[in-house]
């Protein structure tokens, strides 16, 4: 096993790979911002390293500060958590270069993936079906890109190849906005992700969005722990999560595991990832892979019984997976909202001081977060502080289980998104099941009326 974790991020994920870490006897060095003194987790850590100061820039994206308290620290490895550099290749290949072990993906994987236009080429390869659109990147030749969106036919969606966090992405509902609506991404494109280039695909109209929890050792071995459904979002933003996806196509649903489990081993894939699918009546359609655990991993764990975080520690010390594709069993339901500092209705982010934290608990309840009571949510960074996750032997379960945690966990002195989520886990539509991505907008822009 690894020996000493340092662990490149805060809040939340912070304290959940601390726990994993310290459930399997590893030390960990807990590494923050100055505006970041107060997190939970660096009270239980083995060491903490000042990284720089709060703009995150100067600090969790600080690529050399966070290499020296490495060695500083006698570290033996590096887990980036999700967001800040989580997703950066160039980190990656620092940190291995470096001689730490990167608790992730290979530096080429990430860079393959975080590459939207090499990463659709490569799910094709692998025979993962992929949303139609222009091969590859969209041409400047104005000519060709009109005959491409002919092609594909509209409504089309221009994306940035850089892109992500749902931006960088703009709908053509017509063939004469196509070009203008080309330039503008482009131009987007050049100054979030330094990059320019952009792709063109169908736009679903209608789609959900369920993604597949994969693991894999690098070493031959891949496994899939089932699917999540994570179509409520608001802004591409997702805010309720949950595993397995609803009235999914038994077939479907078949042949695209088996085909994320092939991919992985193609690609020679290392640790924990997703495939992100569009899903639309009964096909699915790849739109993006994550290389890292992600903020809405634990419903897979409550429905998988496997820790992916400690899994993802395992292949990170070279060992070959400690599951086969038979252990994985998929048991209940499991629904995971996600609490933000913001205004409820407003949706602008809330920091500072929380008078008072109280959790909620009972059977097939888990809270992942580091809040406490006296605890100053700073405002440099996202808004998220914790995860409410509940599991239940059937959907309905889960989501009573949810209602009574909604009802039961308080958080005083900020505005948070509870009243949000105790709207939507008592929405009809939602409780019926399977609803697509339009739907929460739909709703909240309905409420407003
Ligand atoms: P990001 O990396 O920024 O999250 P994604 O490619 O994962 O971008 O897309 C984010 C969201 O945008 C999807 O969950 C979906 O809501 C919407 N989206 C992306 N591509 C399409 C498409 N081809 N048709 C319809 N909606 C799309």
């Amino acid at each position: 096993m690894l020996e000493k974790v340092l662990i490149a991020n805060r809040g939340e994920i912070a304290l959940r790979i601390l726990r994993a870490c310290k459930e399997l006897g590893i030390k960990t060095v807990a590494v923050h911002s100055t505006a970041d003194r107060e997190l939970m987790h660096l009270g239980l850590a083995d060491e903490t390293v000042c990284i720089g100061p709060a703009p995150a820039n100067l600090s969790y994206l600080n690529i050399p500060a966070i290499i020296s308290a490495a060695e500083l620290t006698g570290a033996t490895a590096i887990h980036p958590g999700y967001g800040f550099l989580a997703e950066n290749a160039d980190f990656a290949e620092q940190v291995e270069k470096s001689g730490f072990a990167f608790i992730g993906p290979k530096a080429e994987t990430i860079r393959l993936m975080g590459d939207k236009v090499s990463a659709k080429d490569a799910m094709k390869l692998a025979n993962v079906p992929t949303v139609p659109g222009s091969d590859g990147p969209l041409p400047e030749d104005e000519e060709t890109a009109l005959r491409i969106g002919r092609e594909v036919g509209y409504p089309v969606i221009i994306k940035a190849a850089g892109g992500g966090g749902g931006r960088g992405m703009r709908v053509v509902h017509k063939e004469e906005d196509l070009i203008e609506a080309a330039k503008q991404t482009r131009a987007e494109a050049a100054a979030w992700f330094s990059n320019p280039m952009v792709y063109l695909e169908k736009y679903l109209t209608n789609p959900r969005h369920v993604e597949v929890q994969v693991i894999s050792d690098g070493q031959g071995q891949a496994i899939h722990l089932g699917d999540r459904d994570c179509s409520l979002q608001r802004r591409h933003q997702k805010v309720l999560e949950e595993a397995p996806a609803p009235f999914i196509d038994e077939q479907a649903r078949k042949d695209v595991f088996a085909a994320c489990v092939k991919a992985c081993i193609d690609i020679g894939y290392r640790g924990a990832g997703t495939f992100e699918f569009l899903y639309e009546n009964g096909r699915f359609y790849f739109i993006e892979m994550n290389t890292r655990v992600q903020v809405e991993h634990p419903v897979s764990e409550m429905v998988t019984g496997i820790d992916i975080v400690k899994e993802m520690l395992s292949i990170a010390a070279g060992n070959k997976l400690s599951y086969t594709q038979d252990d994985v069993v998929i048991t209940g339901h499991a629904l995971e909202c996600r609490i933000n500092a913001e205004d409820p209705k407003t949706f602008v982010p809330s920091p500072g001081l929380v008078k008072h934290f109280h959790a909620p608990g009972g059977n097939g309840v888990r809270v992942d977060s580091h809040l406490y009571s006296g605890y100053k949510v700073p405002s440099n960074y996202d808004s998220l502080i914790g995860k409410l996750i509940t599991w239940g032997a059937t959907r309905d379960e889960a989501m009573a289980r949810m209602r009574n945690a909604l009802d039961e966990i308080v958080v005083d002195g900020i505005k948070t998104n509870i009243p949000l989520h105790r709207d939507l886990t008592r929405d009809e539509g939602f409780c019926e099941g399977g609803v697509n991505i339009h739907y929460l907008e739909h709703k909240l822009a309905a409420d407003k009326h």
